[in-house]
Order: structure tokens, then sequence, then C-alpha cells
């Protein structure tokens, strides 16, 4: 599919070079669900059907792609007139340069492609939409026009995804955090969310889940810095594998991060005493606030912020212990998302290129970490090469219920931080020993994780997570006391009273459209009887029941 995708990129470039002689290309590589190609051209969105109306009329012509290998020299003179493929040139450092030639069109580019543009079925793919993309995504660059394609094996397949998208909009966290009272974003500060009153209890359902589940498992709760000086962070390795992502600042001169990670603390309150054999695993846990400079043009609501929080932990062990304590962390994982209502799945990442430490030990450690998913007869799979650059990794992917993969939580197996920070044990023998670590996030950052779950459950939440999660409605202002009586009983709930004086018809449908699990409708009959009316979230009307009849009731929840 990638190769379909890439060369339809192409097949883009090539029909916005006939329609639009002037237009610079930047790249266009193959994405997700389908390509895109960032271009220095002036378009409007009714151009996306003219291209896509040409691109059409070119895959008809069963267009060959063929690879050539020029000097660059030539390749310099091919690309004349195309200031970023020159840029890009230039900085290969091999003599030779690959280009693909498709019909009228030569690109810049390694491959690999189809053979013809016959492999490709004109009615599987859909130009989808228009974006602003700095080149090399450096806003110093000039802003190119990004054209986004969506392509897939068949047409029914792209139908399939138009339709998801569809619901997803209607799902967007961000029109749900907006519609429901959750949070909001200001200019002031991007990336950063200032969580509303109803926010604060999604958030503190996934805290509480979270601390009583780490509890059992023996976790320390710690907290750590928001700041520190660099030196940390060099130590840490972390300035060198990531300084672009971190905020730096002067403080009487001297260099200071905003933290990126709470790793180097938790070493550092692990370091606070002698530590035995016996001490260990060692477990901490920490609610994490990290601060990490992403580009402003990549925020995304809860998705993609500047300030994250982690639900944190880091474990030090001895070697004997690591499959013990992943094998417990792998129940943990299960047990969190089963009561978050997701299936998790396992994937195993390796030893990316620039790792630090010896091989061997990466060997070890990934065995180590098969040896537990298979244990557990967990049906993985592998990410090659996406370990961190200390050690492997287990990532956890959920499926929301539009089918849709996030990744959410990772286990990291670490044998280089503390070394590098000369973390010790005493064995047995009274010889010092360096501990291994594990980082582990369960769910990953708590702004995701509820972005993840508003898309998931489109706002209704289930019952325990729920903001509000009885509402009593009076039908009349006369049925207040009772109303009030009533919210009384259920006061261990997150219970409230509709004291406005609309309509009951408009109080139900408020009370539906907030997504209330259940709205307790009171007036004449209710009062006299001492009963309620519920209604439970989707228009299902349970009829009239004594207050206990209801309790029993959503103590099944
Ligand atoms: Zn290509
Ligand atoms: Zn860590």
């Amino acid at each position: 599919m990638e190769e379909i995708r890439h060369s339809l990129s192409h097949i883009l470039a090539s029909a916005v070079k006939e329609l639009f002689p002037d237009a610079k290309f930047g790249i266009g590589p193959s994405i997700d669900n389908g390509f895109y190609y960032d271009i220095e051209v002036e378009l409007k969105e009714e151009d996306l059907k003219k291209i896509e109306k040409k691109m059409k009329e070119l895959l008809k012509k069963n267009i060959v792609f063929e690879k050539k290998e020029v000097s660059k020299k030539e390749a310099e003179k091919l690309f004349k007139g195309q200031p970023y493929k020159i840029e890009l040139i230039k900085e290969i450092p091999d003599e030779k340069v690959s280009v693909y030639v498709s019909g009228d069109f030569v690109d810049l580019c390694k491959g690999p492609h189809v053979k013809s543009t016959k492999e490709i079925d004109p009615k599987s793919f859909k130009l989808q939409k228009l974006a602003g993309a700095y080149w090399r995504g450096d806003e110093k660059n000039q802003m190119l026009t990004r054209i986004y394609g969506l392509a897939f094996e068949n047409e029914n397949k792209l139908e399939e995804y138009l339709k998801m998208l569809e619901e997803a909009e209607k799902r967007d966290h961000k029109k749900i955090g907006k519609d429901l009272d959750l949070f909001s974003f200001h200019p002031e500060a991007p990336g950063c969310v200032y969580w509303h009153e109803k926010g604060m209890i999604l958030w503190d359902c996934l805290e509480k889940l979270g601390q009583s589940i780490r509890k059992k498992y023996g976790y320390i709760k710690i907290k750590t810095p928001q700041m520190a000086k660099s030196n940390l962070w060099i130590t840490s390795g972390h300035w060198d594998h990531y300084k672009n992502e971190i905020f730096i600042f002067n403080v009487e001169n001297e260099t200071y991060c905003l933290k990126p990670m709470d790793c180097p603390f938790n070493i550092q309150i692990y370091q606070t005493k002698q530590r035995s054999y016996r001490d260990l695993p060692i477990r901490y846990t920490e609610i994490g606030h990290v601060m990490r400079n992403e580009k402003s043009g990549e925020l995304n609501g809860l998705f993609r912020v500047r300030e994250i929080t982690q639900d944190d932990s880091h474990i030090f062990l001895r070697e004997d212990q690591i499959e013990e304590e992943i094998s417990n962390l792998i129940k943990m994982i299960q047990e969190y998302y089963s009561a978050l209502g997701v299936e998790p799945r396992f994937f195993l990442s390796t030893r990316p290129d620039d790792f630090m430490g010896e091989i061997k030990t990466w060997d070890k450690a990934e065995e180590d970490l098969k040896n537990v998913l298979e244990k557990h007869d967990i049906n993985y799979g592998m990410k090659e090469k996406d370990g961190a650059f200390y050690g492997p990794k287990i990532d956890i992917d959920i499926s929301d219920a539009l089918g849709r993969s996030w990744q959410v939580a990772t286990i990291q197996l670490d044998f280089q931080l503390p070394q590098k920070f000369k973390c010790e044990y005493v064995d047995q023998n009274a010889e010092r020993k360096t501990p291994v670590m594990l980082h582990a996030a369960i769910f990953g950052s708590f702004e995701r994780m509820i972005g993840i779950l508003i898309e998931h459950y489109a706002g209704s939440f289930p019952f325990w997570m729920s903001p509000v999660q009885i509402r009593v409605i009076p039908i009349s202002e006369n049925y207040l006391d009772y109303a009030t009586k009533i919210a009384e009983s259920l006061k261990s709930y997150r219970v409230e009273i509709d004291e406005s004086n609309e309509t009951i018809g408009k109080k139900i449908r408020e009370g539906e459209m907030e997504k209330v699990p259940y709205l307790l409708v009171v007036g004449d009959r209710e009062k006299e009887n001492k009963t309620i009316s519920v209604r439970q979230r989707g228009k299902i009307d349970l009829g009239e029941m004594k207050i206990e009849e209801f309790l029993k009731k959503i103590n099944n929840n």
C-alpha cells in the first residue's frame, strides 16, 4: 500500500505541475492513510477537484515509474528552477542521486514505487484537504501548501474511511470538550490545557483508578521538581537526544531546563540512601508534570500539548527481577484498560540506530521482554528500531470505538541511565552492583488519554467517570423541595438539581445533550408515591421506581 500511496504523491505533483507550471515542489511522502505533497503554489479548495481530475487522467495513461541514478551535477540541471529540490540535492552525501521518472515528471526519490499506474485503482483515492506547512517544519522558512490525499486498497475501503472521518468529526474532543464544559485553550498559553470543573472530575477519576491499582502493586508516591540545571540533563543524555524539545532558560548565569522527563529526578531520590539487594524492587510513581517544546504547528487539542501530565513510574530492580516485574506491569495494564473499557495491544520495540550502550546488553533485554510477553500468551507485534535510545520497550496500543489505534502506555527497560548516574545497591556478597531501571507510563498522559476517552465514548462516559452522574429534574418549582430531598439521598454520587424555569421537555433535552447517565423526573405523582421517574441516557424510559430500587440499579453499574 505504501508504494501505491507514495506513487500517488508523484502523480499529484505531476498533475499540479501541468495545471500550475510555476509550482515549486518540496517533498511528498506516503502517510498512514494516504499521502501528501508540499508545494509552493497558490491554491483554493475548489482547485482540488481539478487536480484530482487531472490525476485520474494521468493514472489512465498507464505511466511507468522508472528509477535512474544520475550525478549530482546532472540532478541539479534536471531540477533547475526547483529551489527546494536543489537544497535537498546539495545535502545528499553520495555522489550519485536517485530520481524517478514518471511520464513528464521527474522527482528526487529513493522509491520504491509501483511499476506502472496500471496498479492503482483511480477510484481508491481522493484529495482530502489543503493545509499550510513550513518548508522542513521550520517557521523561519517559506510556508508551502500541503495537499493531503487519502488512498486505500479499493473504493470500498476509501468509503469506509470517509464515513469514519465524518463520525470522528462529530466526536472531536475539542468540540465535545467545549459542549460539555470540560476544558478550554487560550492563545496566551498555546499547548497548555485549562481544565474546568467537569474536566477535573474526569481527571480525578483517572488519577484515583491509577492510584488504587498502583497501591496494590507496591508503588511509592513521590513528586519531583519542575526544573533543574542543564547538567542533570547532560548526564542523563536527554540534552543530546532531546535538546530541541526542552525549554531552556537562564537564571543567575546558569542554564536551566523545564523538566522534559521525570527519570533523572527519580534516580536522585533513589540515591539518597544506600540500597541493599533486599530493598529491591523500589517502585516510584509520580504524576509527572513535564514540558516539551512541541512546534506550535503540531499542537492538537489534548492530543499534542506542551504541558504534559504523565502517570509515570520508575522501578529500580535487580536483573533477576526483570521478568517478574514486567509480568506485574502487564497485569496492571490489563487491569487499567479493562476498567476504561478498551482492549490493549502489545508491541515490542527494538534497538534504534542511535542506541546507547552495548549490543549484548540490548540483546539480553529484548530477549527478557520477549519471554515475558510469551509467558503471558500475549500475541504481540514488532516495532523494529523503535526502542528508546537507552533500552528496548513494550508499547501498548488501544483501539477506540472508531477502530483508530492510539499508542498509550510504554514499559521501557533501561540499563543505561543507572550506569550514567552511578546508581548502586549492595548485593548478598557485599559487592556494589548497578540496578536496572524500568520506566512505565500506563496511560501515557492524562491529557491525551482524556482526549481519547472523550472521542471513544463520544462524551457518553461510563457512569463512574461521568462528571454529572445524576440530575434531578423537578417538573416545576413546586417540587423543588422534594427534588432536594431526593438529591440529598443520593449525595454519595455526583448529583445536581435542574432548578431552571424551563419546560420539562427542554430540561430533559438539555440533560440528554449533556450526556448525563440518569435523569430523575419528579412531579406530583412521584412526590405522592415517594418515587422518581428514571430516564437512562440513550432515551431509555425506565419508568417510576422507589429510590432504593434505583440505588440497586446504579450500584450494578
Ligand atoms: Zn518517490
Ligand atoms: Zn523515565
